[in-house]
């Protein structure tokens, strides 16, 4: 079934149960992996704030969650360039993070992100990441905990916008 975002039309790619499904994958490994560690999770706004709900409701050990925001997007192209518009509160210092991102393109945001933690003195920073385009990656980005491996086609939904629209859909789209 067609849907209209803005002046485009999307066609359904992955379903809300097959994210839920993979999700839930996830919050168990993390749940292994960060069983004495309370992980301070960082989701990346606006696109994460969906998958970041979601993803730490999965893990069942003690966790604390906050959020950060960068841009880089403008429309349906990536400018390459990050800034960082929002900060967070917590004192990093020998924290353990896991970073909570929608989609990983360039990698340009993650290599930001990673770069600003670590100087902040964490501990240990691994990367969770919804989507990944694994051709678009100019940079050598290791994602921890994926979701899904994606070709290079522009998707809205769960919490990924078009022009600030189509977040709140509960399943992911690809452009038709
Ligand atoms: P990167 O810095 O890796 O190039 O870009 C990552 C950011 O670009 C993501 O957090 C997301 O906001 C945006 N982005 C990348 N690809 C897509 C896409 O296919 N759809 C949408 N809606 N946003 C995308």
């Amino acid at each position: 079934m067609t849907i209209t975002v803005r002046d485009k039309s999307f066609v359904p790619f992955i379903s809300a149960q097959a994210i839920q499904a993979r999700i839930a994958t996830l919050g168990e490994q993390i749940t292994q992996d960060y069983a004495d560690k309370n992980p301070l999770c960082i989701g990346i706004l606006n696109g994460a704030f969906v998958f970041a709900a979601d993803l730490v409701r999965a893990v069942a050990c003690p966790l604390e969650i906050s959020f950060l925001k960068y841009a880089s997007y403008e429309k349906m192209q990536s400018s390459g360039k990050v800034k960082q518009l929002l900060g967070i509160n917590e004192n990093l210092e020998g924290r353990h993070i896991i970073i909570i991102e929608d989609i990983v393109d360039t990698g340009a945001t993650m290599q930001q992100v990673r770069k600003d933690l670590k100087s902040a003195g964490a501990s240990s920073v691994k990367l969770a990441a919804l989507l990944f385009k694994p051709k678009a990656v100019r940079s050598d980005i290791h994602i921890d905990y994926l979701g899904f491996e994606i070709e290079n086609r522009f998707v809205v939904g769960y919490g990924l916008d078009y022009d600030g629209a189509g977040r709140n859909l509960d399943a992911i789209y690809v452009i038709a």
